[in-house]
């Protein structure tokens, strides 16, 4: 595997042979001639301009267990490196001379990882973060550029979530209107999607279906990571005549939407007779508070 990396120039240690075209390698001297003239030669001082090179990724894993190598990172008296965890595991035999041996923390090896930069796999959703290669699945699993999905079925739009709602508002015409959190607002559900868009721009993905016992609803929370903030969610539902009431509160469940609406979210049913209308064009008064956990 191979993949473009940003590297300090002059810091790749002999091992790692570059398979650079020639002509980029050429440039890559130009800009770093360039570098030094303006940075006065430098004086040993590490160079930090950033050259565009291809470099065989598959050099970063570890060679013995093939995951990504990390500080602190080891080897044996003759080089080769091996990860921590394997080290903790292999200590007194090198997998590769199959000799005794004794393991050093390899520091070049981990300047190396440290300094090969890569950017984000949301660089086209926003961010700009570049981080260290071995780095970049942490970064993503909590990365605020992450997309979410576009729940519709055959419509493939994934985006950050402000992108998201101007395609629910804009593409699929879904009512969106804004929620201030902790305070009660009764709000017309329809059958399909309406999405709540919080005062902190957090987005509630409310959902109606019609089943033969009257219209369900269920509300999600719209964010790219698990992780993220959570929400409880108030539904109530009252009516003077026929007389009836009744509430419900839980926890959200947040989801990006990848497969859809979620399926396993909290069902509140709205009996038939409190509905207007019939079957796809059916809606519901119900009274909504959203409060941050
Ligand atoms: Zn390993
Ligand atoms: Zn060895
Ligand atoms: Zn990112
Ligand atoms: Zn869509």
């Amino acid at each position: 595997m191979a993949g473009h990396v940003y590297l300090p120039v002059g810091h790749l240690p002999p091992w790692a042979r570059l398979s650079e075209e020639k002509e980029e390698g050429m440039r890559a001297q130009q800009q770093e001639k360039e570098a030094e003239k303006e940075g006065g030669g430098g004086g040993g001082k590490r160079r930090k301009v950033a050259a565009d090179v291809t470099i065989d990724l598959d050099i970063l894993d570890c060679p013995v267990c093939y995951l990504l190598l990390r500080p602190p990172i080891f080897q044996c008296t003759v080089g080769h490196t091996i990860c921590s965890s394997c080290h903790d595991k292999l200590q007194e035999k090198c997998h590769f001379c199959s000799l005794p041996t004794v393991y050093n923390r390899c520091h070049m090896v981990e300047h190396v990882v440290e300094s090969v930069k890569v950017a984000c796999s949301n660089c086209n959703h926003g961010c700009t973060t570049r981080i260290a290669y071995y780095q970049k699945e942490d970064h993503e699993k909590g990365c605020p550029h992450a997309p979410c999905f576009c729940p519709e079925t055959g419509c493939g739009f994934s985006g950050p979530t402000a992108m998201l709602l101007e395609h629910f508002s804009g593409k699929h015409k879904w009512h969106s209107p804004k929620v201030t959190y902790n305070k009660a607002f009764r709000i017309r559900i329809h059958v399909g999607s309406t999405v709540l868009v919080g005062e902190d721009g957090n987005l509630f993905l409310v959902n109606m279906t019609m089943e033969s016992r009257g219209g369900v609803i269920s509300v999600c929370s719209v964010q790219p990571h698990i992780t993220g903030s959570s929400f409880r969610c108030k539904l109530t539902l009252s009516c003077a005549e026929p007389s009836f009431s009744q509430s419900m509160e839980f926890l959200m469940r947040s989801s990006n939407l990848y497969d859809g609406f979620p399926k396993d979210c909290f069902q509140f049913l709205v009996p038939k007779v409190l509905l207007r209308g019939t079957g796809t064009s059916a809606t519901a008064m119900v009274g909504v508070t959203v409060t941050p956990q």
